[in-house]
């Protein structure tokens, strides 16, 4: 696929859309656009664009198309797969300045927004309704990032993913036609499901302009429980007792025991160096909240629990979710001058204890050095392997194939949260099949020219095919 370089005259026609001060060429500006938080390789756009309006980004768009200029959108990178760096240059068009919540619909447990929001900072400012956006990502991502990724997050086992938090849509094609999809209705059955066609889309066929998301209120008690048990297959059998018993956890995390112990030491968390599950419980009365912690206890327990400790402080609660997601950060602190792959796969629940031995084995088998936590009610796990060189890298990238694999052939798939980018690509084929020309098919329609977000989703012979 050949693009056009960007001349003086494009520069001077996007400045007439978004403005002088909404467009850059610094090359500051542009490095520190050129890569999300995973290990792929950084490149550069050619310019970078803030749009303020949903009409400039639809106006910047049709001028893309028109001179088979690549376009990536941006949301604030933090991406662990490569899916927002700009692989073939053109234009990084960054909603960071596109902000504003636009409406609340309070009776409606609703919130129009435009797509550059942070969701911890629309949380701040629904709590004065006493509501929320439960998908947590841990990192500050926007809605628009969250929703091209389908980011998930640690209350999705109660809450859903970002898929199932959102109603409707304005989204900007190719062409520079701005379009609604979905309804501000709970239910919709009128036609194709076009919402979801680009929730999880990546930017590869339109850029999310507006949103209209689903809201919950926020929950009257929350209880925070850690357990660690003798052996990581303890553990995650316990994850399937809980999800089985009913009792509806707002959050079901797996933290291995080498983490705890990084955890322990690095992020002031009282935590014994065991398998561990972090969980998390909403209730609106204190009788069904401790009705239920004394269900889990039996239930940890009976699995051979050797610690159980519940919290509703919120003091406490607070650090400990802290810890949890920040400590992917707290890892990379404790590993200078490595990198790491992440890996993202997730199954069908009752396949979760078959995958994670698998791992277990196959990192004790190859002596490679991982980690591991994961979304475990979910049956969603992060391995993550540290490298200093190319040695080390095609030594985890050999386990991280397998294990990818493994999940797919257990009925699950290459990639639960991260979205695809760059690095799940190449798993697609395998995944998906036949419908992976489907989904090709769609893309060629709604981008003959291939101008969004090139170089994701797809593996390179579709791209180049
Ligand atoms: C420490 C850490 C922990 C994380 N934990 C989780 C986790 O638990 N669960 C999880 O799901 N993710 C997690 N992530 C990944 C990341 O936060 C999510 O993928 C998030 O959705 C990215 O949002 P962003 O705003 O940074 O978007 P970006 O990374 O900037 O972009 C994401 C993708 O969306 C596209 N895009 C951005 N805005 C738009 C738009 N308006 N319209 C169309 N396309 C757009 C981009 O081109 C790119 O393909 C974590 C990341 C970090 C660094």
């Amino acid at each position: 696929m050949t693009y056009s370089p960007i001349t003086p005259n494009d520069i001077n026609v996007l400045t007439e859309i978004v403005g002088p001060d909404q467009l850059t060429t610094t090359h500051a500006d542009r490095l520190l656009r050129a890569k999300d938080q995973s290990q792929h390789a950084a490149k550069l756009a050619e310019v970078i664009l803030f749009p303020q309006t949903a009409l400039q980004v639809a106006e910047i768009l049709r001028y893309a198309n028109q001179r088979c200029i690549p376009i990536t959108p941006w949301g604030v990178g933090t991406s662990l797969e490569g899916n927002p760096i700009p692989q073939y240059g053109g234009i990084t068009l960054s909603l960071e300045r596109m902000t504003r919540i636009i409406k609340v619909h309070h009776d409606d447990f609703q919130v129009t927004v435009e797509p550059g929001i942070g969701h911890k900072d629309l949380n701040r400012e629904l709590a004065r309704f006493g509501l929320f956006f439960p998908p947590d990502p841990g990192a500050n991502a926007t809605i628009g990032g969250m929703l091209a990724n389908n980011a998930a997050g640690i209350r999705t086992v109660k809450y859903g993913a970002s898929k199932d938090n959102v109603l409707r849509m304005q989204v900007a094609l190719a062409d520079g036609r701005l379009i609604h999809v979905g309804s501000r209705s709970i239910k919709q059955s009128a036609g194709y499901d076009l919402l979801h066609l680009f929730v999880g889309s990546e930017g590869t066929l339109g850029i999310i302009t507006e949103a209209t998301l689903k809201l919950v209120p926020l929950p009257q008690l929350m209880s925070a429980v850690v357990a660690s048990f003798p052996t990581i297959s303890a553990a995650i059998e316990t994850v399937v007792a809980i999800k089985a018993s009913g009792l509806d956890p707002a959050a079901l995390e797996f933290i291995d025991p080498k983490q705890c112990a990084i955890l322990r030491d690095h992020a002031g968390v009282n935590l014994e160096e065991k398998p561990t599950l972090f969980m998390e419980f909403h209730a609106t009365h204190r009788e069904t909240l401790e009705y239920g912690l004394q269900e889990l206890l039996q239930i940890c327990n009976d699995q051979g629990a050797t610690g159980f400790r519940a919290t509703t402080d919120h003091a406490e609660r607070a650090k400990l979710w802290q810890a949890r997601h920040h400590a992917f950060e707290t890892l990379v602190r404790v590993h200078p001058g490595k990198t790491f792959v992440i890996d993202d796969v997730s199954v069908p629940l009752s396949a979760y204890p078959v995958l994670i031995a698998y791992i277990e084995a196959q990192l004790a088998e190859h002596d490679v050095p991982a980690y591991m936590k994961g979304h475990a009610g979910d049956g969603n796990i992060h391995v993550e392997f540290p490298f200093g060189d190319a040695h080390e890298y095609d030594r985890a990238m050999q386990v991280n194939d397998r294990i990818v694999l493994k999940a797919i052939e257990l009925g699950g798939t290459c990639t639960g949260e991260h979205g695809v980018g760059i690095g799940k690509a190449k798993y697609m084929q395998a995944e998906h099949g036949q419908a992976l020309a489907v989904m090709w098919a769609i893309k060629q329609t709604l981008d003959p020219n291939r101008i969004l977000n090139p170089g994701k989703i797809f593996p390179p012979d579709f791209f180049n095919g």
